[in-house]
């Protein structure tokens, strides 16, 4: 009877060492996919960030742009047409 109990208790404990490693190994595929999701190309991405100088409003910008925008950039203060600052270059107008 003990011995029976024991066995049981062994299967018991056997699973629950299963489940446990289920889920460690589910919860590293999920980080691993959420870092791929969070990063997906750590390189050339297809948004990159431009200094932008506006004629308009004579002020400088940080904007984020699609690589697939093409010059004219607008400017995000008043819209208008805003023209890329080139390394620390000052632009003139
Ligand atoms: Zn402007």
């Amino acid at each position: 009877m003990s011995n029976r109990v024991r066995f049981s208790l062994q299967i018991v404990l056997l699973v629950v060492l299963l489940a446990g490693a289920v889920i460690v190994v589910e919860r590293a595929i999920r980080h691993q996919r959420r870092e791929s999701q969070v990063a997906p190309d750590p390189g050339p991405a297809e948004q990159s960030s431009l200094r932008l100088y506006c004629p308009h409003c004579r002020e400088e910008f940080d904007a984020v742009v699609d690589f697939s925008e093409t010059p004219p950039y607008e400017c995000p203060h008043c819209g208008r047409r805003a023209a890329r600052v080139v390394d620390s270059e000052e632009a003139t107008e």
